[in-house]
C-alpha cells in the first residue's frame, strides 16, 4: 500500500490511524521487539505503609492502594511497587509538520515524528483526541516499540524532531525521557506537547533531554480549569515559569472557547502575566475552537474574537502572537517585532516563504527569538 509519509506511519488505534506504511513498518521490524509483559517501574513515587504508594509525577499526587491505578489509568500499584503500563506501548505514530504542533519558532518547515500512548491526567470536555486520552491500556491495541526503535525510526525518516503529542505525554514521562535521551545521541531533537500539569522534579529532569515545549494553557481562571478540565491553573503557570528559568524554548497555545475563556479582561490579565513572568519573546497562539466531545453545544470561535485576543496580546507588548485553525489569516504569519515586515508567511501548516537569516530580520537586523537551525 502506498501511503504519504505525512499522512501516516504506523499505529493500532482508531484515531485517524488506518494503516501501516511499508517504510516505517519494515524499519521498525528490523529491530528487536519488546516483551509485552515487561513492565517498567515508575520513576516518580514514594512508598507508603500497607503497600500503598503516592505518585509524584503530576500535581494530583494520587495515593494508590495495592492493585489500583491512579487517575490517569496508566500507572498501577502491584504489591507496593508502582509501574507504568504504557512504557513502549504507542497507539499512534505519524510524521507531521512541526507547524501542526504548533511550534512556529522551532525549525520551521521541518518534520516531527509524532507519537502517543493512551491516557491523560486531566479530562478536558473539549478534547480532540478523547478516544485515546480517556482510554485505558486494555481498550486500545498498542504496538511494542522500545525507545531505541522510535529514535531510530525518526532518524531514518529524516525527522528533525520527535514530538510527544496527541495524548498527554506527562503520563508516559519515563518512555518519553528514554526515547529523547537516545534520540539526542542520534541528533534528533525532542519536543513535548503538553498541558503543563506536571510536578517540578520530573519537568526539570525532562528539560535535560527536550529541546522545546508547547504548553496548552487552557484558560486564565481556576473556574475554567475546575469545571472544564478537571485540573488546576496554578501548577500550569508554575511549569511555564520553570521552563523559562531552565531556558527551554516554549510556545503557548490558548484555545479560545466562546463564552468560556474569551473575556476581554481574562485575555488582558493573561497577556500581562506572560509579559511579566515570561517576557515578550514567548510566542502565543490563539486557536479556534470547534464543537466536539462534550462541548458540542457551543459554536465555533468567531474569527473576530481570535483577532481581538491577538490584538490584546500585541498591545500588551508580546512580540509574536498568532491566530490558529484559520488557514490564510494574516495572524498565521511571523512579523518582525521592530520593523513589522512579514518574515514567515504561512497558510495552515505550509510555509510559503521564510526570510529569517542568521536568526535575524533581514530588513532591520533585529534578532528573532526561536531556534531556527
Ligand atoms: S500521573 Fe497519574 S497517577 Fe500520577 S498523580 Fe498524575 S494522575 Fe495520579
Amino acid at each position: 500500500m502506498s501511503v504519504s509519509r505525512r499522512k501516516f506511519i504506523q499505529c493500532s488505534c482508531g484515531v485517524g490511524c488506518l494503516y501501516m506504511s511499508g517504510l516505517t513498518g519494515s524499519l521498525l521490524a528490523k529491530l528487536p521487539g519488546q516483551n509485552r509483559e515487561q513492565l517498567i517501574e515508575a520513576r516518580y513515587y514514594e512508598k507508603l505503609p500497607h503497600r500503598k504508594i503516592r505518585c509524584l509525577l503530576c500535581p494530583r499526587e494520587c495515593v494508590i492502594d495495592d492493585l489500583e491505578r491512579g487517575y490517569c489509568g496508566v500507572r498501577e500499584n502491584r504489591g507496593g511497587t508502582y509501574y507504568s503500563l504504557v512504557y513502549g506501548k504507542p497507539v499512534s505514530m505519524h510524521i507531521d509538520p512541526i507547524e501542526k504542533k504548533p511550534l512556529f519558532h522551532f525549525l520551521p518547515g521541518s518534520e516531527a515524528f509524532s507519537i502517543a500512548t493512551v491516557g491523560c491526567n486531566v479530562l478536558c470536555k473539549f478534547c480532540q483526541n478523547w478516544e485515546i486520552s480517556q482510554a485505558r491500556p486494555e481498550q486500545v491495541p498498542a504496538a511494542d516499540e522500545p525507545p531505541e526503535k522510535i529514535a531510530r525510526a525518526a532518524q531514518v525518516n529524516r525527522c528533525a524532531s520527535i514530538a510527544y503529542t496527541y495524548n498527554e505525554p506527562v503520563i508516559f514521562a519515563e518512555y518519553m525521557y528514554d526515547i529523547a535521551e537516545i534520540a539526542n545521541s542520534l541528533s534528533v531533537h525532542s519536543v513535548m506537547i503538553t498541558n503543563g500539569y506536571i510536578n517540578a522534579k520530573p519537568m526539570r529532569d525532562l528539560c535535560r533531554v527536550l529541546r522545546a515545549v508547547k504548553i496548552d494553557l487552557k484558560a486564565f481562571t481556576e473556574r475554567f480549569y475546575r469545571e472544564l478540565v478537571a485540573g488546576e491553573l496554578k501548577p500550569v503557570l508554575d511549569t511555564l515559569i520553570l521552563l523559562k528559568s531552565e531556558g527551554m524554548w516554549t510556545e503557548i497555545v490558548y484555545l479560545v472557547i466562546p463564552g468560556q475563556n474569551d473575556d476581554r479582561k481574562e485575555l488582558t490579565d493573561l497577556s500581562r502575566w506572560i509579559m511579566k513572568e515570561l517576557g515578550p519573546d514567548t510566542p502565543v497562539h490563539f486557536t479556534r475552537f470547534h464543537p466536539m466531545y462534550r462541548l458540542t453545544n457551543l459554536p465555533s470561535t468567531p474569527i473576530a474574537t481570535l483577532q481581538m485576543a491577538r490584538n490584546i496580546a500585541l498591545d500588551a507588548g508580546i512580540h509574536y502572537v498568532y491566530t490558529g485553525n484559520v488557514p490564510g489569516d494574516p495572524g498565521e504569519n511571523t512579523y518582525c517585532p521592530h520593523c513589522r515586515k512579514m518574515l514567515i508567511q504561512r497558510i495552515g501548516y505550509h510555509i510559503v516563504r521564510n526570510e529569517i537569516k542568521n536568526n535575524q530580520c533581514p530588513y532591520c537586523n533585529t534578532k528573532i527569538a526561536g531556534i531556527w537551525q
